[in-house]
This record gives C-alpha cells, structure tokens and sequence, in this order.
C-alpha cells in the first residue's frame, strides 16, 4: 500500500515536472482544437513472431485482443479521432520475413498515416519459463574421486519457484538516441506534413531554422511521451495493479525511435506469472486494461487541447523570431 502511495506522488511529480518542461518564451500557446486527429495501434509482435509465451496464451494474441478493444473504445468515446492498426489480424500486411522489416513496416505506416500519437501494446516476461521456473541450489557437498584427486564437489538439488513478477510499465524512447527520431521528424518535414500545426508548408531541412524546428518537435515529442506514460500508469495503479512507472530502455525501442510523433510501449502485464495471464486473456481484464489506457488519453487530450505547455502546438510559438540559438 505504502508502495503505491509512493508511486502516486513520484508520477504526479514527474507530470509537474513534465509540464514545467517546455515553457514558450512568449508564455502564450494558442488554445488548439482536437489536436488528436490520428492514433496509431500497435499490436506487438505477429505471425511467426509470437513474443512472449505465457502457460496458456501467446503475447502476440493479448496483444492483438487487447489492442483491438483499445480502438473500439478510442473511436466509441472520441469519434472524431482516426484509429489506424498495424495489423489487425495475426499477422502484418504482407507477412513481412523479418522482424525489422516488420517494424519499419510499422514506423513507415505511422509515419504515412501522420500519426498524432503511437501506442504499441505489449505482454512481459521476466526472462524465465511462465508458472514456475527450476533453480539449483547446493545442499551438501560430497567427496569425489581418490588419492591426489580427490575433492570435495556440491551436491545439488533441482526445486522450482513460482513466478512471482507481475505488474505493468510504459517506454518512452532513450533521449540520447533520438537521432533516430530526429530522422522520422527530418522525413515528415520534408514530406510537407503539418504534423498538427495550422501552418502546412515544406521546408529545407539544410537551414538551420529547419533543423532547430525539428529538435523543437523531437523535445515536445519526447516531453508528450513522457506525460502520456505517466498518465497511463497513473490509471493502471488506481485500478490496483502494480506499476514499474515509466521507463527508457537503454538499447532503445526500434519502432519508438522510428516514429515522428509521440509514441510509448506500454507493457500490459507478466504473461510468465500465472495469475497475471489469465487476467491478460479475460475480458474483464482486457476491458480494464483498456479502460486505462482510454481515460489516460482523455486526461492527455484534455491538457493538449487545454493549452498546457507541452500541448502540441506549433513548436514556432516556443521560438520567439530571431531567437534560434
Ligand atoms: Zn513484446
């Protein structure tokens, strides 16, 4: 209990500290209308790629269940808003032969899509086999061999330990390795794509206005991240579930990095623990589950299209002219 408590007050830390992030130069953001045009879902692995395995189910199949509910709700509650899937069956269009050509599949799709917010939806492991795993340990120790050989060796016994992991965590992409998101920005700029601002115009990346413009969108980016992790976590720990928080991977995330738009992986739960995934693959479950995700998004919508300071407004207005050191 205590922990969770803890855990409340760290995140409404990190979402004050988050909303302190970017604070515009003129202090003025214009107030924007439904800034959440298109949202990308990303349903984890597919076809041969099966993710994790828990005693009863698959990761790639929780993901897509829970995936597809998600944008049922989304387009239930706010029909103004585009859902786009990267695959909506088991596997992604055109079967891709490897796993990254699937995930470039998946960063161009959101990409072409001119998506407003990348979700990929996952299952966890903790590395060991699902319900129980063997561990050695030494009981004893017993004496080996004769004459000058002989020594002494452990004597070891098998014993297996449930797995106890549970609990959920949303990724936001590494900061120091979004050049890879610099490069996702760098293609939609020169795409023409507004990238929900109200002007729309190309520009040449090779002026230093261009290349400043873009860092402004990769530090909005990785500030919406942040927060809209933090509110999804949030909400899964007011639904009573245990949360690892917000997190970066260090190797970073391929899919994350090659999005240019605000994008988390949110870690659904621990297939390996057995209680976790039969609450994975019920309904219930699954409709709790999304029922966070939306009203973190609600939360999310309301403080972009509040004006807030990470709101996704043109990141010129952050910029006063002239002022592009
Ligand atoms: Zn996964």
């Amino acid at each position: 209990m205590m922990k969770k408590r803890t855990a409340i007050l760290l995140l409404s830390a990190i979402i004050c500290s988050i909303t302190s992030f970017i604070k515009p130069a003129t202090g003025v953001i214009p107030r924007q209308k439904s800034v959440l045009k298109t949202i990308i879902i990303d349903p984890g692995h597919g076809g041969f790629d099966n993710g994790t395995h828990g005693l009863i189910s698959k990761e790639k199949d929780i993901a897509l269940a829970i995936s597809l509910k998600l944008g049922k709700a989304i387009e239930d509650q706010f029909p103004e808003i585009r859902i786009v899937y990267t695959r909506t069956t088991d596997i992604i269009p055109g079967n891709m032969p490897t796993l990254k050509e699937g995930l470039r599949y998946r960063a161009d799709l959101a990409n072409r899509s001119h998506g407003d917010l990348f979700i990929c939806i996952h299952g966890n492991s903790d590395g060991h086999t699902a319900g129980e795993y063997a561990v050695k340990r030494v009981i004893g120790h017993k004496t080996a061999r004769k004459g000058k050989r002989r020594r002494r060796v452990p004597i070891y016994e098998t014993y297996y330990v449930k797995n106890t992991r549970i609990g959920t965590g949303t990724y936001v992409w590494k900061a120091d390795r979004s050049g890879f998101k610099g490069d996702a920005i760098k293609q939609r700029e020169e795409s023409g794509d507004d990238m929900g601002d109200s002007t729309n115009t190309a520009f040449d990346m090779s002026t230093p206005e261009a290349r400043i413009r873009a860092q402004l969108y990769e530090k909005k980016f990785f500030a919406n991240s942040a927060l809209f992790a933090t509110l999804v976590e949030t909400e899964f720990i007011k639904a009573g579930r245990h949360s690892d928080g917000v997190m970066q991977r260090n190797e970073g995330i391929k899919v994350l990095q090659a999005t240019g738009m605000p994008s988390v992986l949110i870690e659904t739960g621990f297939l390996t623990n057995k209680e976790e995934e039969e609450y994975l693959n019920s309904e219930p479950g699954q409709d709790q589950i999304v029922e966070n995700i939306v009203s973190a998004l609600k939360r999310y919508k309301e403080m972009l299209e509040g004006g807030s300071p990470q709101g996704n407004a043109n990141p010129d207005s952050t910029v006063t002219p002239g002022q592009t050191k």
